[in-house]
């Protein structure tokens, strides 16, 4: 069984600021970013305010 495989040649070169091309806001990084995602980092660089488990703190 032969699988062609995906050739992911310089898409990744060509990054137009557009609505559906993205990326992510940290130099160097070249994560897409979903069209539906407002945020200007992805998951990994995005700002993330680590939520607190109020009232549920198991190890401190
Ligand atoms: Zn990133």
């Amino acid at each position: 069984m032969r699988v062609q495989g995906e050739r992911f040649t310089s898409i990744e070169r060509n990054l137009p600021r557009s609505a559906d091309g993205r990326v992510c806001g940290e130099p160097g990084c070249t994560t897409r970013l979903s069209v539906y995602n407002e945020q200007e980092f992805c998951a990994l660089h995005a700002p993330m305010v680590v939520p607190r488990m109020r009232g549920k703190v198991l190890d401190d």
